[in-house]
């Protein structure tokens, strides 16, 4: 089901791309020095077409100039290499040629196009947005990892959010096409806003969702599954990290009254409600990095982590969001057979004010590019690991003031119906407890811990602060669907992930449970009882 991307709308759009001169936004000056010495480069790049020779001269100082500015930087930058095991200067390979070859590591990766027909109604929003053409495909991709006799299947789905039905069969037809233990496949979905419904939710119930496209799921994931377990080959592995400041914003400023609210509804709110008092919580701006690459020292694939929400496009067009524009750029550097597979992050709270998807997706893409160039495979086996469990939540009270709570989050009068009737369907349907699943797992030195819903940052911050592991990535958005995780504070603060709907259903000491429960089963995987 490939569908072409519109040329026209997909050129109109990078022409609309502005380049924000660092001095018009404060933030800018906070950006980590690759994305900015791209941002300048790229501003230079357009200099060229100057008229005089006298211009032209200045271009080309000012060009040298950035280009020495960007290798200053980037090598700035090299301070970081991850991995708990700091390979020792004298055991590091020359370069990345050859690295796999005291490993028994294997790797595979493939991608699958899961792009739903053109019209299809686009999730994200309070009512259904019926999409009129591809920006660029959506996929779902997969990378299968084999060492020491375990395999370990990560899956990665251009979608908004999957529920554990859908997910369950997806994971159960992957195991039977590939042999790999159901236990040991993860998957998670990258939140894009310009994807299709996957379930009822908000304006859309079951009857809106296309069924058919729906059903095809499971075979691609099981495809892409068995493709990448079927092109596994000898490979070695690097863990960076970089820091990304200045793009992602938290969403929910607070207010001296106590309450929160979310900053697109902030002009709603209007100064009636007296002093603000900053941003409820924290950002997480570290940008975690995984590179694969064959005995060639061909990069096969990339695993990054970013924790800022999937919502920057939003338009008519179907779309990956800012992921799709790395998955681009990063084939742009090293080649088409390269595969970039998103790791959303605690983003449930994180939002980006001010920046396209296209600067986003290019200032993280710059910043990757910059560590992979430097990228160096660590030494010694890499051990696999995974853990899935079952876990009972409490749903929130539907007794709740909803009314109150939808008055005070200073929502429009038109979207207030929305959350009225999402009450209605829950109190309908009973929704007040489930059974829901976790996910800890592990690539070498590196944790992970997949949580089914949209986590706030805090709690991600938390599962890395309080991990067994030296670097543990948080994921969201996997396993299964159970709307927003918030914390006590913002539940008690308000604001739209506080109010009750089928976007939002875990009650705050339910999350508490996961959290808890996460980090258990990660100290359990980091060091297995014998
Ligand atoms: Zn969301």
């Amino acid at each position: 089901m490939t569908r072409k991307t519109n040329p026209i709308q997909t050129q109109k759009r990078a022409s609309q791309t502005r380049i924000v001169p660092f001095t018009q936004r404060a933030t800018h000056l906070f950006l980590p020095k690759p994305a900015l010495s791209f941002t300048i480069f790229r501003k230079d790049i357009d200099y060229l077409g100057g008229k005089t020779m006298q211009s032209f001269a200045k271009k080309i100082i000012t060009l040298t100039l950035s280009v020495l500015f960007i290798c200053l930087a980037a090598a700035a930058n090299d301070d970081n290499n991850v991995g708990s095991k700091k390979v020792p200067l004298k055991d590091r390979p020359s370069d990345v040629k050859g690295a796999a070859e005291n490993q028994a590591l294997m790797v595979g990766v493939s991608e699958v196009n899961i792009t739903p027909p053109v019209g299809t109604p686009m999730a994200g929003g309070f009512q259904p947005r019926f999409s009129i053409g591809v920006q660029d495909p959506l996929f779902v991709k997969a990378i299968v990892l084999e060492s020491e006799g375990k395999r370990l299947a990560y899956v990665i789905l251009d979608l908004i959010a999957l529920g554990r039905e859908d997910g369950d069969r997806c994971v159960e037809k992957a195991s039977r096409l590939s042999g790999i233990p159901a236990d040991s496949i993860v998957w998670a979905c990258t939140h894009t806003h310009t994807g299709p419904y996957t379930g009822p939710i908000f304006g859309l119930e079951e009857s809106g969702i296309d069924k058919q496209w729906l059903a095809s799921l499971p075979d691609a994931f099981a495809r892409a599954v068995a493709e990448a377990d079927t092109r596994k080959k000898p490979a070695s592995m690097s863990v960076m990290r970089s820091f990304v400041v200045g793009i992602a914003d938290n969403r929910r400023i607070t207010f001296k009254n106590g309450r929160a609210i979310n900053t697109w509804n902030l002009a709603a709110a209007g100064e009636d409600l007296g002093q603000s008092v900053g941003s409820e919580g924290p950002v997480d701006p570290e940008l975690g990095i995984l590179a694969f690459d064959d005995t060639k020292g061909r990069l096969l694939a990339v695993l990054f982590q970013y924790t800022l929400h999937t919502n920057l496009n939003f338009g008519k067009y179907l779309s990956a969001d800012y992921p799709g524009v790395v998955y681009a750029k990063l084939r742009e550097r090293f080649g088409p057979n390269t595969v970039t597979l998103f790791v959303p992050g605690a983003c449930a709270n994180i939002n980006s004010w001010g920046y396209s998807y296209r600067q986003v997706g290019e200032t993280i893409s710059a910043a990757i590019i910059a560590k992979l160039d430097k990228r160096k495979p660590i030494a010694g086996a890499v051990k696999l690991a995974s853990l899935k469990r079952d876990i009972d939540i409490e749903y929130r009270d539907l007794s709740a003031d909803q009314e109150e709570r939808i008055k005070a989050a200073f929502f429009a009068e038109k979207d207030r119906d929305v959350f009225r009737r999402e009450l209605e369907v829950m109190r309908k349907q009973g929704f007040t407890k489930a059974r829901t699943v976790l996910q800890a797992w592990r690539i070498g030195d590196v944790g992970f811990a997949s949580l089914p819903g949209e986590l706030f940052v805090e709690w991600g911050l938390k599962i890395k602060r309080e991990s067994p592991f030296t670097w543990t990535f948080p994921v969201t958005l996997a396993g299964d669907y159970q709307g927003y995780l918030v914390t006590e504070e913002a539940w008690k603060a308000g604001g739209y992930e506080s109010l009750i709907a089928r976007s939002a259903k875990p009650a705050p000491a339910a999350v508490a449970e996961m959290s808890d429960a996460a980090l258990a089963m990660l100290n359990e995987i980091y060091a297995p009882a014998k």
